[in-house]
């Protein structure tokens, strides 16, 4: 007989390890004990030396679903002689173990609530287990036990507690477990915040949204809105409300049959979409079966499935699908307070569906996009977030990201937090949802940030915020940190050629960057190429604005002439006296900062082919121009026109001249040829000089592994034209998956330059 303690690290809280542990010991008839540690789990046991193996060999291969383990440490021991083997509570020491993410309901929840009238569970809005249910969006402190959960002011039942104490139980140890009659309960209240007395709320809930009502929903990580997603009277409604006019729409469906009747679905988009993150997945319209205003021209409809038992209740034959969105005022960060959600949703819904349990930290819904086979994270929330990666730092950092949706990423022993998603910091609300989180992983792992990096730009929020802070204060330039976030992930440290295409940046010769080629490894970077300059008249306006930006390329294209004004507005159908007042601006250099943006080329471009409206959220105009493109590639697949453009060499700068892509626009305008086909090949031209440049580059800088990053990499087309080009002139390229490649991964590269710089 022989003694081992043995100590697992990883996501081993919270998804039913002890448990786990103790069945595999009493299989392998050992004595001992296992306990939780915020350094992970202890355990301690006696028996056969060949027991134990097979113990340990079980700890690895046998592990429970949502259990990452990292390292498994094994300590030879003095025999002491255990008569039986025990689940100890928890002991509170220093160290470190990881917060699990919201998990999406499971299977066995779901029958609990389903059909069986008998079950204690049946229909009740709070079940969940080890498998599943909320952690991070509820969790206070570590260890992870209840009484540092939100669910401390529930007292469990004698059943519950019978669960839980029982090791062979699902719901041993399950944190928030609870039952109807000790768990958190819902209420409906009028838009007024009056509590409206019914037998059956959700049956109540069900029968407004079949009448067309909008309704405020208090889920996991905060507020949603929904209604009858077949209705288009309401969702027109909830548009006019909501003032969001053309911004898609997501949809819950009951179930996958119901997304596949309206979606295409490949394999990957399934398992991504009923995995238990149960993300928001960007899926292709298959049908215009639903209205047409969930997301109007878009080819995508963004699904998501039941994710906590209160949604699942609200689905039956009638109800199949549901308009979900975030609960928020334009783009300010979703409500989660329930005194918040009553002051500021009652413009926008008739009723509330809320309930008591506390939501501790937001998280939004994630979204998730299948590119090229692969799951990209295009906004890292609920199910994803907070993503502790394991990185040696060189000290505790704190990485503030940029200004649009924002992270933040902090380090300490040996790992990087990144945050969720936190929205953008223009608002009083993102820089208290940005302050609670910084705190909150401060507080909970304990690290006192020495370092603090931050985005360059003279005019984000971060250069006040950083102002009385007594830390070492690092100054990291966008793009670099763009391109590092994509080596980060891809765990690449040598030097690359980082292609970085986005909306604006600030740059080191103080204009707008966006369309950038740089040398670079975690330290340092060369900016090697980009596209041409132009102005953007009236500077954020002209962001706002897309044919701004258009008649900034007109008139670098063609030169200030008399006539311009004229040929623009042939192309840009605007009033003359507009266009007028913005070519005098640029002409002049009023308020026209300089910008070499493939985003706002994008947006110019959008212009052209009929986007002439103001943009009513980030990105409109360029997936506008997307949209188009993606209609045409669908039916011409072997396409493969492109507008010419010039190369052009100042010193070691590779200019990427676009005048000519302009006026072969113009030409193909006046030609009429159809604006689908005119974006497609514009999408093509990017691919071509992309590549062109990239190929250059590694002639002269002997680089062959290039990096891809920066939100405009959102764009299907682009990600997936120039990454497999790339890669068919043998290129090693790579790309984002799971740290997003929009400024949602800013914080993640500052964090690691930052290191580097210290
Ligand atoms: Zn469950
Ligand atoms: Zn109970
Ligand atoms: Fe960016």
């Amino acid at each position: 007989m022989v003694r081992r303690f043995i100590i697992i690290k990883g996501i081993v809280q919270g998804v039913g390890f002890r448990p786990f542990i103790y069945k595999i010991a009493l299989d392998n008839n050992l004595y001992g004990n296992v306990y939780n540690t915020s350094k992970g789990v202890y355990v301690d046991v006696e028996g056969k030396e060949e027991n134990i193996k097979n113990f340990i060999c079980d700890i690895k291969y046998k592990a429970p679903v949502l259990s990452y383990i990292e390292s498994i440490y094994v300590e030879d021991k003095k025999f002491i002689g255990y008569k039986e083997f025990k689940i100890i509570n928890s002991k509170h020491e220093e160290g470190l173990t990881l917060i699990s993410p919201d998990i999406g309901i499971c299977d066995d929840c779901i029958e609990d609530i389903k059909n069986n009238l008998k079950n204690r569970r049946y229909r009740y809005p709070f079940t969940n287990c080890t498998n599943c249910g909320p952690r991070f969006s509820i969790i206070k402190g570590l260890p992870y036990d209840r009484e540092f959960t939100t669910m401390k002011e529930f007292d469990m039942c004698n059943h519950c507690k019978e669960e839980y104490e029982n090791p062979l139980d699902r719901r041993f140890h399950a944190e928030p477990t609870c039952c109807r009659e000790c768990g958190p309960s819902i209420f409906l209240l009028d838009k007024h915040g009056k509590r409206i007395k019914c037998d059956d709320v959700i049956a109540k809930v069900k029968e407004y949204i079949l009448k067309g009502n909008i309704i405020a929903v208090k889920g996991i990580g905060g507020y949603n809105i929904i209604c009858n997603a077949k209705n288009k009277e309401s969702i027109e409604i909830l548009r006019k409300r909501k003032i969001r006019k053309t911004k898609p729409l997501a949809v819950m469906f009951r179930d996958d049959n119901v997304a596949s009747k309206y979606c295409n679905l490949n394999e990957i988009e399934l398992s991504i979409l009923k995995s238990n993150k149960k993300p928001i997945v960007l899926l292709e319209k298959k049908n215009k079966l639903l209205p047409d205003n969930i997301s109007f021209d878009s080819p995508c409809i963004g699904a998501l499935l039941p994710y906590s038992p209160l949604h699942y209740l609200l689905f039956d034959n009638e109800i199949d699908s549901i308009i979900f969105t975030s609960g928020n005022i334009s783009e300010t960060p979703m409500i989660y307070k329930d005194k918040e959600s009553l002051s500021k949703l009652n413009n926008i819904v008739d009723y509330y569906l809320i309930h008591n349990r506390e939501i501790n930290m937001p998280v939004d819904d994630s979204v998730i996009k299948v590119i090229d086979f692969k799951e990209r994270v295009i906004r890292n929330g609920r199910g994803y977030a907070p993503l502790s990666i394991k990185k040696e730092s060189k000290d505790e950092i704190l990485a503030l990201g940029a200004e649009l949706k924002n992270t933040i990423s902090i380090s300490s022993r040996g790992y990087i937090f990144l945050s969720p998603y936190l929205g953008n910091m223009d608002n009083v609300g993102g820089i208290s949802n940005l302050n609670k989180n910084i705190d909150h992983i401060k507080k909970i792992y304990d690290i006192k940030p020495k370092i603090i990096c931050y985005d360059m730009h003279p005019n984000y929020w971060s250069n006040e915020y950083i102002k009385g802070l007594n830390l070492k204060k690092i100054g990291i330039y966008h793009h670099h940190a763009h391109i590092v976030s994509c080596m980060g992930e891809n765990n690449i440290k040598d030097n690359v050629i980082g292609i970085a295409y986005d909306g604006a940046g600030f740059g080191e010769d103080k204009t707008i960057w966006g369309g950038e080629f740089l040398i670079c490894n975690y330290k340092e970077f060369k900016r090697v190429s980009h596209i041409s300059t132009f102005k953007l008249p009236g500077g954020d306006k002209a962001t706002e604005n897309p044919w701004r930006v258009g008649v900034s390329l007109i008139y670098k294209a063609l030169g200030y002439e008399k006539s311009l004004v004229d040929k623009t507005s042939n192309i840009i159908l605007k009033d003359k006296k507009d266009i007028n007042l913005i070519l005098a601006m640029i002409d002049k250099n009023i308020n026209s900062p300089i910008c070499s943006s493939i985003g706002r080329l994008f947006d110019g471009v959008s212009s052209f082919l009929g986007f002439t409206m103001k943009r009513s959220y980030e990105g409109e105009a360029s997936i506008y121009l997307e949209n188009l493109a993606y209609k045409f590639l669908k039916d011409n697949n072997s396409y493969k026109d492109f507008y010419r453009y010039e190369i052009i060499q100042n010193d070691e700068m590779l200019e990427i001249d676009y005048k000519k892509i302009i006026i072969g626009i113009l030409e193909d305008i006046y030609n009429k040829k159809s604006k689908y086909e005119i974006a497609f090949k514009f999408h093509n031209t990017v691919i071509e000089f992309s590549i062109t440049v990239a190929i250059k580059l590694r002639e002269i800088y002997k680089i062959n592994k290039i990096a891809l990053s920066g939100g405009v990499f959102q764009n299907e087309i682009l990600l997936s034209g120039i990454s497999n080009r790339l890669k068919g002139y043998g290129f090693e390229v790579i790309t984002h998956k799971i740290i997003p490649c929009n400024d949602s991964g800013i914080s993640y590269g500052q964090l690691l330059i930052g290191n580097e710089k210290i």
